[in-house]
């Protein structure tokens, strides 16, 4: 049944009007769904999401933000079945409808939890250590991160409907943004269904995902600087969103995914063979045919050693030989077919363009499909062709086939390879299949300045790689030049990319309770009762506590050598150490300070502290010598709340000075401390 696609816009559904586009299966060109969006007030789209779902979003703290994206992901996870189902019309098979549905919903549950462990669990960022600025201290800088006020508008591209929305769609969430997500045309049935779905989960604030199912209209007309665009695609109309004159004239961040002509070397060593000339082979094949190539990170340059260009030909051509092509649900499919009629006639053309200046060495002549019409789905031959004298400015350089489309290119020495693979002009990701280290190291230097992702496979790591073409929400997902210019997709820099840094400057103590946080410099509360005394609730930042002394001997530093087993010349030898450029004798070992340390500040019964799980940023900045006598400042600097435990961390800031106030070491402890009022929920 034709399914009317519906834009969510304004907290409401608003479906196609009359005059709607047609959506075609890319199976057999059936007709799937109509979209169009022509009635869509775009403005009113972005100002309900700034002013409805932004401060809805921005209330909640980072890792609230994270449960919601881990609750949404196992939401989605009892739906697979719909979106597979529709899946299948956009010609995904089987496995690529899993790197679609299923790697989207892993993308939320890796967001979550790296919000819950790399984020605070607080409503503003404090980015890296307070900068000391004014001679005396009573002046410092802080750098802190707040979530934009706008709407990311998020506009995808048609191969990954699910993957490709959900990667950005987490990270903006995490930062606190609402998210307008316009999915391409062509696949746009299956993002409706998500989206229908994450609406009604109610899992997040209402509004927090909006849905434009149609073109852009004149959505770009009404950003402002307090909106982030991010967009995958083509690099033509990437072009046209840079230089959109609101995008230029309200600074409006942008981040483009786009074209790359990604390559893959064989190295040198990786003979007819080795387990790298598999992996090599085994790497092309899967990215012409995976999705049926039509995957931004594919191999499109598969660059080989000239004297192996035979074997590879050879032994690809038997690989795509036993390729199984038809109905993409099918078990006994490899291969689906392109996303639709018009895109496969877009490929064809792109090859026709490429085989002007090389041999096509591999297409089928007829193509034998398991269970699906030819005619009338968009369904096509793999094709590979040979490049023999892949000169600067050849099309194998410049024009993407996005669809099941390699080219092999010979090059002479490990120089070559590395100019050939620049050639690229930008790439998402690039490999090497070698067991020479040095040959990769020299690959890596050569082309890292042109690539988002370089995977250097090997016999060593090939069983548990993740492979060439496939981007991971840990790592950096974007590239230099072609690619779009863009690294804010992976990672925790993604959620950055939707808030905005701003210095702060002012005393310690202002700017401490603006963080929540103690600041060097700032004032300590000195209270009669010890700090492990207290409960989490009950503990202050500030709360601290200022040791009595303790002489540090020649018997101390003797004991602790005998007992570590640590006797190096600097603690036991005091002409060696004497003679050593930074001390003048023999000097206490730095473990011991900070044992001393602990011994100074601990309250030793049974109370609120549970643990100490680490320390953090340790120094020793000058040397304590027999007879030194060294205290300690122990300061409640930071609190850290874990919603669904029964304690919180606490980290300390500790600072040991001598008898002239000099400072010696100086770290953070970091503590777990029981919460008094926790009831488990
Ligand atoms: P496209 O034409 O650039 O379309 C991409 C998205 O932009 C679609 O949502 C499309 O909407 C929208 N769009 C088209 N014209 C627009 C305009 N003037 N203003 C605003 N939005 C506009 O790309 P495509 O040909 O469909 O996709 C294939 C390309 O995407 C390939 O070149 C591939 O390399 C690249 N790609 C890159 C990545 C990556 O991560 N770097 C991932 C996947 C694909 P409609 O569909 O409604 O036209």
């Amino acid at each position: 049944m034709t399914r009317i696609l519906e834009s969510y816009a304004q907290g409401r559904w608003q479906p196609a009007g009359p005059g709607a586009q047609q959506l075609k299966s890319a199976v057999d060109g059936s007709v799937v769904a109509l979209i169009d969006a022509k009635d869509v007030d775009r403005k009113a789209m972005l100002e309900y999401g700034r002013a409805k779902a932004g401060p809805a979003l921005r209330a909640m703290t980072f890792h609230q933000r994270a449960e919601s994206l881990k609750a949404l992901a196992k939401y989605l996870a009892d739906f697979k079945q719909e979106f597979y189902a529709l899946s299948y019309q956009t010609g995904a098979t089987r496995s690529d409808t899993w790197i679609d549905v299923d790697g989207g919903i892993s993308t939320l549950f890796v967001y979550s939890s790296k919000g819950r462990r790399e984020l605070p669990n607080d409503r503003i960022l404090i980015e890296g250590p307070s900068e000391a600025i004014s001679r005396g201290g009573s002046f410092v800088g802080q750098h802190v991160c707040v979530p934009l006020e706008g709407v990311a508008v998020q506009i995808n591209a048609f191969n990954f409907p699910c993957w490709g929305m959900l990667e950005k769609l987490a990270p903006a969430i995490l930062a606190g943004m609402p998210v307008l997500v316009k999915p391409a045309s062509s696949t746009a049935y299956l993002a409706e269904h998500m989206v229908r779905r994450i609406v009604d989960s109610g899992i997040l604030p209402e509004g927090a995902v909006q849905l434009l199912c149609g073109s852009v209209g004149d959505l770009l007309d009404h950003l402002t600087c307090q909106d982030v665009l991010g967009f995958t695609g083509s690099a033509s109309t990437a072009i046209k969103l840079r230089t959109h004159p609101v995008v230029l004239g309200n600074s409006v961040r942008l981040n483009a995914e786009t074209d790359s002509l990604n390559c893959s070397l064989l190295g040198p060593d990786a003979v007819p063979g080795t387990p790298e000339f598999d992996l090599f082979i085994a790497e092309v094949f899967r990215e012409m045919t995976s999705k049926a190539g039509q995957k931004c990170t594919a191999i499109r340059r598969a660059l080989v050693p000239e004297q192996c260009m035979g074997a590879v030909q050879r032994a690809l051509a038997e690989k795509l030989d036993g390729l199984r092509i038809g109905l993409p649900s099918s078990k006994e499919v490899d291969m689906g077919p392109l996303a639709s009629l018009g895109q496969r006639e877009e490929v064809l053309q792109r090859v026709a363009e490429l085989a002007r200046e090389s041999e096509i060495v591999y297409q089928r002549k007829s193509l034998e499909l398991v269970q699906a019409d030819a005619q009338a789905g968009a369904f096509m031959s793999p094709v590979l062709l040979r490049v023999d004298d892949p000169h600067s400015g050849h099309p194998v350089h410049y024009v993407e086939a996005f669809g099941p489309v390699c080219s092999l290119l010979p090059y002479k020495d490990m120089s070559n390879a590395v100019a050939l693979a620049r050639m690229g002009g930008g790439s998402l990701a690039g490999s090497m299949c070698s067991a020479d280290d040095q040959a990769v190291r020299q690959f890596v230097l050569g082309t890292a300045a042109m690539h988002g992702r370089l995977v250097l496979l090997n016999r060593h790591c090939a069983s548990e790689s993740t492979g060439h073409g496939s981007p991971l929400p840990h790592l950096v997902h974007g590239g230099p030049g072609r690619a779009g210019g863009g690294e804010e997709q992976g990672g925790i820099r993604a959620v950055m990319h939707h808030m905005q840094r701003t210095a702060l400057q002012g005393s310690p103590d202002t700017l401490g309770l603006v963080c929540d946080r103690y600041l060097p410099g700032g004032a300590r509360r000195l209270e009669p009762i010890h700090p492990f005394r207290k409960y989490f609730e009950q503990l202050q930042v500030g709360d601290a506590l200022l040791s009595a002394e303790r002489e540090v001997s020649l018997d101390d530093i003797e004991a602790f050598a005998a007992l570590s087993g640590d006797t190096f010349y600097a603690h036991m030898d005091q002409e060696a150490a004497a003679a050593n450029p930074f001390f003048d004798g023999r000097v206490a070992h730095g473990y011991f300070l900070v044992s001393v340390a602990a011994g100074l500040f601990v309250d030793p019964a049974p109370g609120p502290v549970l643990a100490n799980y680490g320390l953090d940023n340790l120094r020793f900045n000058k040397p304590v010598y027999p007879g030194d006598r060294i205290k300690v400042a122990f300061t409640c600097k930071q609190k850290v709340n874990r919603e669904t435990a029964e304690y919180g961390e606490v980290h300390w800031d500790v600072q040991i000075t001598n008898q002239d106030d000099e400072n010696v070491a100086s770290y953070e402890v970091l503590t777990l401390v029981e919460k008094e009022d926790w009831v488990q929920v």
